[in-house]
């Protein structure tokens, strides 16, 4: 009998993608999460349409699995983990401590979270040139914002479970995940999908808004090698966080250069805006993601980039017919 995972957050972006590789690779998979996906069908060979804050949906979606995915967060952009900061650290933590809670009396032998490069402490990111984040530079912890927060306590959650119940866990934090299949508008959006939508809208020769000067820096990891370092570390015996992001540091800026070109629209410009920024710059250190796993993401951006921007630009056009 094939073995059984769950994925929380199957209707998100990462987590569609997720339920989609594990049953490739003949896992028997339930999502779970407050809506289906937006963009097509799930995977899933069951799906679970509920509410994680509920422990009783949690419960419900743990029975029976052997392997959880935890990935459902109340979450989006900058422009989204800036306005409500209670509503975050109040669902996100609802979420988490109801996920492993259910876990851990399942009887699962294996817990994922999706953690974040948001619980680094800000004050090592105020320059575009900051060094990496390696994973021992969390604590002191400083994050920004009640999400990086949050991450921050679910993540000692795992620890504790382990300590207390011996339950494996294993905890990635993700820097920048960017693809196809991603929200692209609405607010909730990241970077990389909102420029790929606002270049595939811009008019002939027009330009797009950049949020801040664009001198602000981070690096940006396709969601394909996103999930599989993501199984990578779950097969691995490491327990401690890891990086799963690029280590190609980019401006915001060089960014938006990129998707013209991806979109061979060159002649593009850009207006700088005011709008929140995050911190000033943030890249993943990779040196433990290669001795841990002997494994890095490999998908060059512009490559990336041109399958997003190919995407959302489809997206749009469907949907301005429709
Ligand atoms: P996403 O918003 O597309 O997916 C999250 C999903 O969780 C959504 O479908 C949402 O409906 C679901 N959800 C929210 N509240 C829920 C609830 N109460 N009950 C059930 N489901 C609920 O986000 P994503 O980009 O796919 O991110 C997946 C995970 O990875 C999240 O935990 C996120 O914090 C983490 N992460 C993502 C990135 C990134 O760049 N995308 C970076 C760092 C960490």
């Amino acid at each position: 009998m094939s073995q059984r995972a769950l994925v929380t957050g199957a209707g998100g972006f990462i987590g569609s993608h997720l339920v989609s590789y594990l049953r490739h690779r003949g896992w028997w998979v339930r999502g779970v999460d407050l809506k289906r996906p937006e963009f097509g069908p799930s995977d899933a060979d069951e799906f679970v349409v509920g509410d994680l804050r509920d422990p009783a949906v949690a419960a419900t979606a743990c029975e029976g699995v052997d392997e959880v995915y935890a990935l459902a967060a109340d979450m989006g952009g900058m422009g989204f983990i800036s306005r409500d900061p209670a509503t975050i650290l109040h669902n996100n933590a609802l979420i988490n401590i109801n996920t492993i809670r259910a876990a851990q009396l399942a009887g699962v032998t294996r817990y994922f979270l999706a953690s974040s490069a948001c619980i680094y402490p800000e004050h090592i990111q105020t320059t575009p040139d900051a060094s990496a984040l390696r994973e021992t530079d969390a604590f002191p912890a400083d994050p920004q914002d009640s999400y990086g927060w949050e991450k921050l306590m679910a993540e000692l959650l795992c620890r504790y479970y382990h300590e207390q119940y011996g339950m494996e866990v294993r905890v990635a934090r993700y820097h920048n995940i960017y693809g196809p299949n991603g929200t692209y508008d609405g607010g909730r959006e990241k970077a990389p999908a909102a420029m790929c939508r606002k270049v595939a809208l811009a008019s002939e020769d027009g330009s797009i808004e950049v949020w801040g000067d664009g001198s602000q820096t981070r690096s940006f990891c396709y969601v394909d090698d996103c999930v599989e370092g993501t199984y990578l570390l779950m097969r691995s015996d490491h327990r401690e966080p890891l990086n799963i992001g690029s280590d190609r540091l980019v401006s915001v800026d060089e960014l938006a250069h990129l998707v013209f070109a991806a979109a061979g629209r060159d002649g593009l410009g850009i207006e700088h805006v005011e709008g929140p920024q995050g911190v000033r710059g943030r890249n993943s250190d990779n040196t433990l993601l290669r001795k841990v796993l002997g494994w890095e993401p490999s998908v060059p951006l512009e490559k990336g980039l041109l399958e997003t921007y190919q995407w959302i630009s489809r997206e749009l056009a469907a949907r301005s017919v429709a």
